[in-house]
Parts: structure tokens; C-alpha cells; sequence
């Protein structure tokens, strides 16, 4: 459309005053859009012109309109601020304008397509229509157009957006009952993202159409009579039902398109709620309705206000046919939802109504609020439970709620409030009592029976549960509960897992191996891990994973510890000064019942006074003394009958030596660091081997001189002190 006649058609609207200023806001846009294009190469301007058109279209009004004019103008590099448009225009149209900037610049980041930074930008969109609903409208009305003009962009893009039309928009729509803006999205959307299935599914329809228009011809003409009749002011007409709608009515009922009742529907509008139910009673009396398909939307309205009398009936041949009856009033805002709140000068529409439409966002965002802490989970919350598909139920007073489908008695309760969920005992669904796991299903009346004493719900209902508001407060609610008994539970959860796993909790349970876990999670102690995984708030199996994978590197570094140190001992120790210097211990220990016999110490563990050991009467050299956890513990007990019980003399002067595994940083100097510390502390180094890794870090084995555990330990955590040391551990044996 040209500037000159959407200048006129705004004119004629609002008055030459709003007229001057819409002028203005349309001289400001082409001057800042001047040097830019749209991808079909098209001058820039045509885009906000057409927004602003569909929105004059659409009824909206005079700041609603020169702000679709201005949406894109506040963009970084133009200079153009919205302080700016405050003064050229009004706060008023500036306050929109910053509502949509924000969206479109984070909807430039969207083609990163980080699923945190989504949930960011959808965050901001929510929060922009709660704040303002009509930001919402122009979003559309942008989205809309640039869906229109998308055959100029590539494939890519045509997917990306088509794609987020229908995950977001369409829904939003839907959601504030914008009918023609999401028939169009959605088909739209469908040519892009499925361009095989629109083509098939639009000449089947029209072939379809041609037929069941001309049945239907007749059955309109006698209606048309018997409106006269009766006396009935009535407008008829076929409507054609849109290609999205109907591709996924045959996707979900698998059926073909002769299944399809509502191909084409008849819709008569009448003038009064009266008329209305006499134009049902004739139209029933005249042809025979179908069962089960009746639906009274005006004495109860579908969460998104839309009302309607909704019947299917069939025609001499037998061929079904839907009828929708409604007011005028009803239709626009069947067609226009929260837009036909700004469509009259004075706004028709009450603000209760508005109010009424927008009621499920704001209380989305308090909720937001109040857990503060799963904000990052907000968006996508918001997306599951509000903008999938849904199933419609009522209350016992005919009140309709939507719920995703999947959703049970549950999440009914925890739709209403949070504390009739808390305390729901019972559920009746039709009157009959139901399982609280039971799937509800479009038209089901919903009855709660709480109880108070009823303390709170039940952890099983975590998994019952469909939507994210219910889990949440289902969280929430244990999380404060007794922490006690959450650290008990988690514990017993985690254990639990463990088993199914075949899997060795003990053996997991060690700091190096959960640490990291409380690190990741910023949880200050073991003990607030197994209370989060105790509410919930972390799965056990992800724990378990997580511990057991530490475990997996930890014993990988063992294995390759244990290679380092073969490939190390076995040339070397002939000729190593270690080999001499090494103390003979044959002394300092008593065998039970023969204090003569002759003891040595084994080379596989290299026992220290204070270690528990075992004797094991070896084939004439005497007793061996080993580690009680020595690694060849296994192998020795095929034949137990040769252990002896054996201990450590009360003192002894015997010296003996200690191999330790070091983990330091690989740079120079460590080496040094290490050797000077040993040297202060006066302890003999017998033998010292470092390796360089391919991550960065060397390893070393250092052997010295100890005369028992207590002073192997000392040794090591002031090794373990070093800033170089990553780790450090005595080796089972050299
Ligand atoms: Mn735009």
C-alpha cells in the first residue's frame, strides 16, 4: 500500500491531529530506513508501513498503529533513541516502541539459537505483554509480515522463523484469542517448514471444497429460509476451514480427508444471545445432529474468551457438516481476541475482559517471581504449559481451564491454587472418583476433594504431575519441608540407584569423587547434596552417573600409575645407589606363636610400622610381611592356611622405605620444590622419577626413608601443601 493512502485511511480513522502526527512518525521512519533494504531488495520502509497497516486493520488504535510505524527505528547503529521518539510522538508510543526493540534486538540473538539465551529472550517477550499487551499485537503484526516476505530469504532462515512462529506465536495468538492472525501464522508456517504436505494438503482441500460447497449450497438456502421464517436477522456463510488445522486434525486422528466434519462449516451470526439458541433450535429441528459433537462455548467460554455455538449435523446424503452460530460481537472477537479491546474509540470492550485474557500471563509472572531461583527455567515453563496443545476441563461451576495434555487431577488442583494442591486427597472426574494419575480429556468435569489433613503432597506425585508449575511447587514445597528427612530420603535414593546399578555406593562415596559434584552445584556439603536429590531437586541417577564417572578417571590414573611404575622399576633398580641404602628390616616384628622365625618385607606393598599387616609363610625364605590391603591380597588367600597373624614390636629403630605417587603441575620447578621440602624435612630420598604427561601435568614417584605411618603422612600432606602438587598417594608397592 502506498504512504499516501495509509495516511488517509489512518486520517479518516483518528482525526487530522493524530493524522499530523502520523505523518510525522511516517517522514521519521522512511528518513532513518533510507539507506536500508529488505531482502527482496525492496526499500526498507515497506515493512513498517505494512505492520502499521495490519494493525489500522485490525482496529487497533492511533499509538498502537504509528508505533508499528516506528517498531524498527530503536536499533543500535541508527542512533535513534527512544527518549527520542518520547519527545517526537508521545511516551505512550515510545513505551511500545521499547516493548517490541527489546524483543526484535534479543530475536537477534536467537540465531544462536543457545537454548539459555531462548529462554532469555522469550523471558522478555512474556514480560513485555504483561506489561503491555498490545507490544504483543505488533509483534505479530511484524512476525506476520515478515512471514509474507520470507520466500526472499534462505532456506535456513525460512525453517528457523517458520519454526519459532509455530513453537511461540501462533500459540500467542491462539492464547489471546487472535484468530485471523493465527490461522494465517500457522499456514503460513506450514508452507515453509513442510512444503510437500501444504501442496497435498491444499489440493485435496479445494477439491474437497468444490464438492462440499455444493452440498452444503443447499443447506445453506434452506437455513437462510428459515431464519427468514422465524424471524432471525442472519448472516450465513461458508468457511472454509485453514490447511494447517486441518493437516494436523488428520495427523492426530489418522484421518483421511473425508473424516474431516469441519472442512467447510457454516457459520450464522446473529444479533442477540437469544437469537442464537432459537437459530440452534431450528437448525436442529430441521436437520438431525450428529452425538457428542454439540458444544455450548457461550455458556462456557473457552479460556481465551472465544464463544460460539458449535453443532455438527447431517445432510439428506448423509455427508456431515459443522455449524457455528455466534453474535456479531462474539465473531470479532473470535477473530480479533484482545485486539478488539482498542477496535471502538470509546473500548467497547470492558477492561475486565481484557483483564480476563491477560490474567494467565500475569500470573505466570508472579509465579516467576516467587521462585526467582528457576528463572532460567521461566521461558520454557511458560512454552510447556501455556503454548502446547491442550485439553479444555471444567469445573464443578463450568469454569474451563486449559492443561497440556498429559495432565491429571494433579495439575488441575495446582492450576486452581497452590494449597487445594497441596491438599488434594481425592479426585472425582464426572462424578466418579478417579486416580490422581488419571489422564484428563477435553469436556471432563474436575472435582478436588482436599483435606487438611492432608500435610502435603507425596513424592510419587513428582512423577505424576504433567505440568512444570505443579512440579515446581511440588519442589518448592519439600524443599522447605524437613531438611532431615530429605537427606535421610536422598541418601536412601541415591543407595537405591546404586543397587540398580550393581554398583558399589561405598566405594563412591569419597570427597574425591563428590567434590566435584558440590563444586558444579555450588551445594556446601555432602549433606545438601542428598537433600536436594532428597526434594527433587536433582536426580539420583544423574549423581550416581556423575560419581561414577569420577570414579572411572580415578581409577584410569591408578592403572596408569601402575604401568609408570613397572616400566620404571624393572631396569632400573640393579644399578640404583636406592637399592643399597635401603634399610634390611628383618627385625621389629613379633609372629604370633614363633618370635624366632625369620621375617622379610614384601616388595609388592612395602609395609610400614602402623600399616595392618599379615605374615604369609612363604616356601623357605620364612615369613613375608604384607600390606592387610595389599594388592596380591586376592591371590594369597587361595591358600589361607599359610597366613599367620603377625604385629609391629612396640618400638623399633628399623628404618623402612615409602614410595609415593606425586600429581604435580608440569612446570619447572616443582621438581625442585618437591626435593627442597624432603630435604628440610630431613627425609632421605632414595629414588626419584618424574614423567611429563600430555595434559600438562608430570608425574613423579619419589622414594624415602620413613620409619613409620605417621611419618609417611606428615611427608605427604605437606607435599600435599605445595602449590604445585595437585595429588598425592602412597603407592601399594614398587
Ligand atoms: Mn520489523
Amino acid at each position: 500500500m502506498a504512504k499516501e493512502e495509509l495516511l488517509q485511511k489512518f486520517n479518516a480513522k483518528f482525526g487530522p491531529e493524530k493524522g499530523k502526527t502520523m505523518e510525522e512518525a511516517v517522514a521519521f521512519a522512511t528518513a532513518v530506513h533510507a539507506t536500508q533494504k529488505r531482502e527482496s531488495g525492496e526499500p526498507y520502509i515497506i515493512h513498517p508501513l505494512a505492520v502499521a497497516e495490519y494493525l489500522l486493520d485490525m482496529g487497533m488504535d492511533a499509538a498502537t498503529v504509528i508505533a508499528g510505524v516506528l517498531h524498527d527505528t530503536v536499533e543500535d547503529g541508527k542512533g535513534v533513541t527512544v527518549d527520542e521518539i518520547a519527545k517526537r510522538f508521545s511516551p505512550e508510543v515510545a513505551h511500545l516502541v521499547d516493548g517490541v526493540t527489546k524483543l526484535t534486538r534479543s530475536g537477534q540473538k536467537e540465531y544462536v539459537t543457545k537454548k539459555q539465551e531462548q529462554n532469555e529472550n522469550l523471558t522478555k517477550l512474556f514480560l513485555a505483554i504483561a506489561d503491555d499487551v498490545r507490544v504483543v499485537i505488533i509483534k505479530l503484526a511484524d512476525r506476520l509480515h515478515n512471514m509474507h516476505t520470507l520466500e526472499y530469504c534462505t532456506r535456513e532462515k525460512q525453517i528457523r522463523k517458520a519454526k519459532e512462529t509455530l513453537e511461540v506465536y501462533t500459540p500467542l495468538a491462539h492464547r489471546f484469542g487472535i484468530g485471523v492472525l493465527r490461522s494465517e501464522l500457522e499456514d503460513l508456517s506450514f508452507k515453509y517448514l513442510l512444503p510437500e504436505e501444504y501442496e497435498r494438503i491444499k489440493s485435496l482441500v479445494s477439491r474437497q471444497q468444490e464438492e462440499r460447497l455444493k452440498l452444503l449450497g443447499t443447506a445453506m438456502e434452506r437455513m437462510r429460509e428459515l431464519m427468514k421464517e422465524a424471524g432471525i436477522e442472519a448472516e450465513l456463510s461458508g468457511r472454509p476451514k485453514h490447511l494447517y488445522s486441518t493437516y494436523r486434525k488428520m495427523q492426530r486422528n489418522n484421518a483421511s480427508i473425508s473424516e474431516i466434519y469441519d472442512l467447510i462449516a457454516i457459520r450464522v451470526i446473529v444479533n442477540t444471545v437469544n437469537d442464537c439458541y432459537a437459530a440452534l433450535g431450528i437448525i436442529h429441528a430441521e436437520w438431525k445432529p450428529l452425538p457428542g459433537r454439540f458444544k455450548d462455548y457461550i455458556a462456557m467460554p473457552k479460556p481465551n474468551l472465544y464463544r460460539s455455538l458449535h453443532t455438527t449435523l447431517m445432510n439428506k446424503n448423509g455427508i456431515p457438516f459443522e455449524v457455528q452460530i455466534r453474535t456479531h460481537e462474539m465473531h470479532e472477537t473470535a477473530e480479533y481476541g484482545v485486539a478488539a479491546h482498542w477496535m471502538y474509540k470509546e473500548g467497547r470492550t470492558a477492561q475486565t475482559e481484557l483483564d480476563k485474557r491477560t490474567k494467565w500471563l500475569r500470573q505466570v509472572v508472579d509465579e516467576a517471581r516467587d521462585n526467582s531461583e528457576d528463572n532460567s527455567e521461566f521461558a520454557e515453563n511458560v512454552v510447556k504449559d501455556y503454548l502446547g496443545e491442550y485439553v479444555y476441563v471444567l469445573t464443578p461451576k463450568g469454569e474451563i481451564l486449559d492443561l497440556p495434555i498429559g495432565s491429571t487431577p494433579l495439575d488441575f488442583a495446582y492450576r486452581i491454587h497452590t494449597n487445594v494442591g497441596h491438599h488434594t486427597q481425592h479426585a472425582r472426574v464426572n462424578g466418579n472418583m478417579v486416580r490422581l494419575d488419571y489422564t484428563l480429556k477435553t469436556n471432563d468435569v474436575v472435582e478436588i476433594i482436599t483435606s487438611n489433613t492432608q500435610v502435603g503432597p507425596s513424592r510419587d506425585w513428582l512423577n505424576i504431575v504433567k505440568t512444570q508449575s505443579a512440579k515446581n511447587r511440588i519442589k518448592q514445597w519439600f524443599k522447605k519441608a524437613n531438611r532431615e528427612e530429605n537427606i535421610q530420603r536422598g541418601r536412601e535414593m541415591l543407595e537405591d540407584a546404586a543397587k540398580r546399578q550393581a554398583v558399589d555406593i561405598a566405594g563412591l562415596m569419597k570427597p574425591e569423587f563428590y567434590g566435584d559434584i558440590l563444586k558444579k552445584l555450588t551445594l556446601p556439603s555432602l549433606d545438601e547434596l542428598y537433600s536436594a536429590i532428597g526434594y527433587g531437586g536433582i536426580s539420583s541417577g544423574q549423581v550416581l552417573h556423575k560419581l561414577m564417572e569420577m570414579k572411572r578417571k580415578a581409577d584410569k590414573l591408578e592403572e596408569m600409575q601402575a604401568r609408570l611404575q613397572t616400566a620404571a622399576s624393572a631396569p632400573h633398580a640393579s644399578h640404583k645407589p636406592a637399592a643399597q641404602s635401603r634399610p634390611k628390616p628383618t627385625n621389629g616384628i613379633i609372629v604370633a606363636g614363633d618370635p624366632g622365625m625369620s621375617v622379610h618385607f614384601s616388595n609388592c606393598c612395602n609395609p610400614l610400622p602402623g600399616d595392618r599387616i599379615v605374615g604369609y609363610i612363604t616356601r623357605g625364605r620364612g615369613v613375608s610381611i604384607h600390606r592387610a590391603d595389599c594388592r596380591n591380597m586376592p591371590r594369597l588367600s587361595l591358600e589361607p592356611e599359610r597366613f599367620v597373624p603377625v604385629e609391629w614390636a612396640a618400638s623399633s629403630t628399623e628404618e623402612f622405605s615409602a614410595t609415593v605417587f606425586i600429581h604435580v603441575v608440569d612446570k619447572t620447578g616443582s621438581l625442585l620444590e618437591i626435593s627442597r621440602l624432603l630435604t628440610t624435612m630431613n627425609v632421605y630420598i632414595s629414588d626419584m622419577k618424574a614423567q611429563t604427561t600430555a595434559d600438562g601435568v608430570a608425574t613423579m614417584l619419589v622414594t624415602f626413608v620413613v620409619s613409620d605411618t605417621d611419618q609417611l603422612n606428615h611427608i605427604m600432606s605437606n607435599l600435599r601443601k605445595l602449590k604445585s602438587v595437585i595429588e598425592v598417594k602412597r603407592v601399594n608397592g614398587r
